[in-house]
């Protein structure tokens, strides 16, 4: 639903492009997109400016004259989703997660993240950032997520600063009709991939929830915003000990109750969605471009000991 939202805009192939005015009645696309070309196409579903300020978005590694053949989707550019890249013969690789978050005083081979960045400039595969512009954007990770959930009537949990009402980040909506706690969980961990971790729950197992709040990623900073929407339940990923004890100690009849999912788990479910959409604006441009989300695991996490129960 939120892609549908995506493409109605995109859909005049001659508003796509300021540069190519010569041809502009019909945009037929030889041979392949450059890499300039496919950033273009990515700023029109996640615009940078939607981006927090504090993060660092946009392309890490590459020529924007490079023909791209082949895009790879995943949540972490950690080695072995870049090996993955790279035997595939990708040109480019999109990322959820930043690579160079912090400034760096070396790319040094010596270093995990210096490696990265040898192994990519060596293959020649170019590495883009969509972070909290992903998140933020219509058919963002937390919209991917609330309609994998069942929600209806989704609006933002806080509105972006610089963007759309409909953009910002988290997402709060209504189930069709009254769940147990214990079945929407149940639902939760059937939607999302399979992790070590699983899902953990705070609430009464027979609880009856309809509103329902989520955020892709760490999202236990968000818990006024929660509380302000009503919502019976909030899912998101990387909630502490403290925010989650103190929302449980000042809720009311119990609610919001809290979902803890795996972070990875909850921004993988964005990639085929993200994928498909990108896919959708190069074609509009003529483009056929292979696009894949990268099979590679990359939550950290490997097992899990627990006291037993179901
Ligand atoms: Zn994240």
């Amino acid at each position: 639903m939120g892609m549908e939202a995506v493409n109605t805009g995109i859909s005049d192939a001659d508003s796509v492009e300021d540069d190519e005015t010569e041809d502009d009645q019909t945009v037929e696309a030889s041979g392949d997109p450059t890499l300039g070309q496919v950033l273009l196409a990515v700023e029109e579903l996640w615009p940078e400016s939607l981006a927090e300020d504090w993060d660092e978005v946009g392309l890490v590694v590459g020529r924007p004259t490079v023909p791209v053949t082949k895009v790879l989707f995943a949540v972490d550019p950690t080695l072995a989703v870049i090996d993955e890249a790279i035997e595939w013969g990708a040109e480019l690789l999109i990322t959820h997660h930043p690579l160079l978050l912090k400034g760096v005083n070396s790319v040094a081979a010596t270093s995990a993240k210096g490696l990265a960045v040898h192994r990519l400039i060596e293959a020649g595969t170019g590495l883009l950032t969509v972070h909290t512009n992903g998140d933020s954007a219509v058919g963002g990770v937390s919209d991917v997520l609330a309609d994998a959930f069942g929600l209806e009537n989704v609006t933002p949990l806080t509105v972006a600063a610089n963007g759309l009402p409909e953009e910002g980040i988290g997402r709060v909506g209504e189930l069709r009709e009254l769940m147990t706690l214990g079945d929407f969980a149940a639902r939760v961990f059937e939607m999302l991939p399979a992790v070590a971790g699983g899902v953990r729950v705070a609430g009464d197992k027979d609880g009856l929830v309809r509103r329902v709040a989520v955020c892709g990623g760490a999202g236990d900073s968000l818990f006024d915003a929660v509380r302000a929407s009503h919502a019976d339940v909030y899912v998101t990923a990387d909630m502490r000990h403290h925010p989650a004890s103190e929302a449980r100690e000042g809720a009311t009849n119990g609610r919001p109750y809290l979902i803890d999912v795996s972070h990875f788990a909850s921004e993988w479910l964005w990639l085929p969605a993200a994928a498909e959409a990108l896919g959708n604006v190069l074609a509009d441009q003529g483009y056929d471009v292979e696009i894949r989300v990268s099979s590679t695991n990359s939550d950290p996490w490997d097992f899990i000991l627990t006291p037993g129960g179901d």
